[in-house]
C-alpha cells in the first residue's frame, strides 16, 4: 500500500480561495495519486473550502451547485479518516459495525456514490471496505456483503432499516454521517426513517450535509443535527456553462413542440422530466407516434430494468429518456447535453436539481422548460425562489395564441389591472417576446456570445 502519511499539509489558516492544488488540502498520498490518475487538475471550490474542515473533524453544511464535485468533497476525507483507522487496526470493518455512513435518497445515487468512493480508494489496495445498500434488489446479497461490517456504507434509508432489523449491520459506532442531497433527506418523505436511523447512531459524531439547495424549512432542522458547523456556500464557477431557456407553448402542444425540438436539433442524448410515472409511459407513446423513440425511467420499474435503462442512456444507446424526479438527484451522466422540463417540477428546488443533470463539471449544457399558460404562474415562483429570471421565448411554427397570451399575462398579474385593460399590454409584450429558431444552439450563440 502507498504510504498514508502526508508531509505536504499547509497550515490550517491558509485562505481556501488560494488553494489550487490537492496537496494543500492535507490529503494523503494514496488519494493524491488517484486524483492525479483521474486527471483532476485542481480542487473545485466546494472541495477547496470544505475538505480541510472535514479533515479537522468539524460538522459542515455544504451548499454548491450540483455537478460541482460534492461527492469527492466528502468521499476523500471519509476515505482518509477510515484508512487511518483501518491501517491502525490492520483489518477491514470490525464486527458488523460501520464507521462512516452516507445516506442518499435514491438507489441509483447509492450505487453511483459507492462506485465513486471505491474509485477514489483504489490505492488503499482493498484495505477499505465500501458497501452500497438500497431497495429493489435482493437483501441476501447485501447481508452477505455486510458480513464483518464495513468502513463506508452508502445507503438509502428504507433498506438500511430493513438490514438493521435483520441484524446485518449496527450503527452504534458511526463516527461520520453524511446526508447527501440533504434537503431531500430532511424533507417530509424521509422524516420517519431518518429519525429512526438517527436514534441508532451515537450522538457524538461528525455530521456533514450536502445539497445544491437548502430551503428555509430545512435550515431549522439542520440546527438540531449539527454542532457548530462550518458553512460553505459556493456558486460554481461553471454555472455559466449551463444555459437555461424557457419556451411558452400552447396548451396541448407540448408533445408536438418536444418532438419538433428533438428532431430539428438531432439531439442524441436528452433527458425529459415529467411529474408522474404514468406520464412517462404516456409521453413515450405520444412521442413514438411522432417517430421519436423514447425510454422511460421511474419508480415502478424493477431495479434491473432501472439499471439497464440508465446504463443504456449513459452509453448513448438510448437517446431520449423520460423520467420522474427519481432521476433528478445527483445522477452524474457524463456530458449530458440537454435536460427538458416537460412538466414543471412542483418544488422550486427540484428545478435546480433537475437542470443540474446537464452542464456538469464545466461541460456546456442546456436546460429547457416548456410552459403553457397554466404553468406560467408556477414558473414565476420557481424563478423567484431560485433567484433567476429567464426571458419567455416562442418557437417559430408554434407561436402562442394571442388569446392565450392574454390569459397568461392575466394569470401573471391577476390583480394588476381592472378587466379589459390587459389586452393592450399583452399585445405589447407579445411583440417583445423573442421568436426563436428551433436550432437551439444557434439561438444560444446569437444571444449569449
Ligand atoms: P459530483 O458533483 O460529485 O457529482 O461531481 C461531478 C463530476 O465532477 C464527476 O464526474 C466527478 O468525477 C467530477 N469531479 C469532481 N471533482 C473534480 C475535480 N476536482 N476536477 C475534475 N473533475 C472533478
Amino acid at each position: 500500500m502507498t504510504s498514508a502519511t502526508n508531509n505536504d499539509v499547509i497550515p490550517a489558516n491558509i485562505p481556501t480561495d488560494t488553494i489550487t492544488d490537492f496537496k494543500q488540502l492535507g490529503l494523503i498520498s494514496p488519494l493524491l495519486a488517484r486524483l492525479a490518475e483521474l486527471d483532476y487538475q485542481q480542487p473545485t471550490p466546494i472541495q477547496a473550502q470544505s475538505i480541510p474542515s472535514i479533515l479537522e473533524g468539524r460538522d459542515l453544511i455544504g451548499g454548491a451547485n450540483t455537478g460541482s464535485g460534492k461527492t469527492a468533497t466528502f468521499a476523500l476525507p471519509l476515505l482518509q479518516q477510515v484508512s487511518q483507522k483501518a491501517i491502525n487496526a490492520g483489518k477491514q470493518g470490525e464486527g458488523n459495525f460501520v464507521s462512516a455512513l452516507v445516506l442518499v435518497p435514491t438507489r441509483e445515487l447509492a450505487k453511483q456514490v459507492a462506485d465513486s468512493v471505491r474509485s477514489y480508494a483504489v490505492h488503499f489496495n482493498g484495505a477499505i471496505k465500501t458497501v452500497a445498500v438500497f431497495g429493489g434488489v435482493s437483501t441476501n446479497t447485501q447481508m452477505l456483503s455486510l458480513r464483518g461490517g464495513c468502513d463506508i456504507l452508502v445507503a438509502t434509508p428504507g433498506r438500511l432499516l430493513d438490514l438493521i432489523s435483520n441484524n446485518a449491520i449496527k450503527l452504534d459506532r458511526v463516527k461520520t454521517l453524511v446526508l447527501d442531497e440533504a434537503d431531500r433527506m430532511l424533507s417530509l418523505g424521509f422524516t420517519e426513517e431518518l429519525t429512526a436511523l438517527m436514534a441508532l447512531m451515537p450522538t457524538q459524531k461528525q455530521t456533514l450535509l450536502f445539497s445544491a439547495t437548502f430551503p428555509e424549512q430545512v435550515q431549522t432542522l439542520t440546527a438540531e443535527l449539527l454542532n457548530d458547523p462550518v458553512e460553505v456556500q459556493v456558486q460554481s464557477a461553471d454555472a455559466s456553462t449551463l444555459v437555461q431557456r424557457v419556451f411558452t407553448v400552447n396548451k396541448g402542444e407540448k408533445t408536438s413542440v418536444l418532438a419538433h425540438l428533438i428532431k430539428q436539433n438531432q439531439w442524441r442524448q436528452v433527458l425529459i422530466f415529467v411529474n408522474a410515472k404514468n406520464n412517462c409511459e404516456h409521453l413515450a407513446y405520444k412521442l413514438s407516434k411522432r417517430d421519436v423513440v423514447a425510454e422511460v425511467f421511474h419508480g415502478d420499474k424493477g431495479q434491473g430494468a432501472r439499471s439497464r435503462v440508465l446504463e443504456a442512456f449513459k452509453s448513448g444507446e438510448i437517446e431520449v429518456l423520460i423520467a420522474t424526479d427519481i432521476a433528478a438527484r445527483g445522477l452524474d451522466i457524463e456530458k449530458l447535453p440537454v435536460v427538458i422540463n416537460f412538466d414543471l417540477p412542483r418544488s422550486p428546488s427540484d428545478y435546480m436539481h433537475r437542470i443540474g443533470r446537464s452542464g456538469r463539471a464545466g461541460e456546456v449544457g442546456l436546460a429547457l422548460s416548456l410552459i403553457d399558460y397554466e404553468d406560467y404562474h408556477h414558473f414565476k415562483i420557481i424563478e423567484k425562489k431560485n433567484k433567476i429570471r429567464l426571458e419567455r421565448e416562442q418557437i417559430v411554427g408554434f407561436e402562442v395564441d394571442e388569446a392565450a397570451i392574454d390569459e397568461l399575462l392575466a394569470a401573471e398579474k391577476p390583480m394588476a389591472k381592472p378587466e379589459g385593460t390587459g389586452k393592450k399590454k399583452a399585445k405589447k409584450k407579445l411583440k417583445n417576446t423573442p421568436q426563436v429558431n428551433t436550432d437551439i444552439w444557434s439561438g444560444y450563440t446569437e444571444s449569449d456570445e
